[in-house]
């Protein structure tokens, strides 16, 4: 059991109960709201979940709505991608001005 519960963190509290799958991607839902969320109108991380797609800055009172569980839509892995792809054609670029 122990080595199963690697990488929950704190979805342990469920105990045995839902499964490892359930619990695991529910772990990485959890992580993202519960971390710090900017704000769009005053930048400030003080952004609080008050239900799905709703959030409320507790800086400047704003009320909006966003994706369930962040404000922002995740582009973090659309990103590296490119980059990669930036780099591939940097490196090849490189190499044949190298020749
Ligand atoms: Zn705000």
């Amino acid at each position: 059991m122990a080595a199963k519960d690697k990488g929950l963190g704190p979805v342990k509290r469920f105990g045995v109960r839902y499964g490892t799958t359930t619990k695991f991607r529910f772990a990485q839902v959890e992580k993202l709201q519960k971390k710090p969320q900017q704000c769009p109108y005053c930048s400030k991380f003080q952004v609080q979940r008050i239900s799905m797609g709703i959030f409320k800055c507790n800086k400047c009172l704003a009320k909006f709505t966003g994706q369930a569980y962040t404000v922002m839509p995740l582009v973090v892995e659309e990103v590296k991608e490119e980059e990669l792809v930036k780099s591939k054609d940097n490196t090849e670029e490189e190499s044949e001005g190298e020749e």
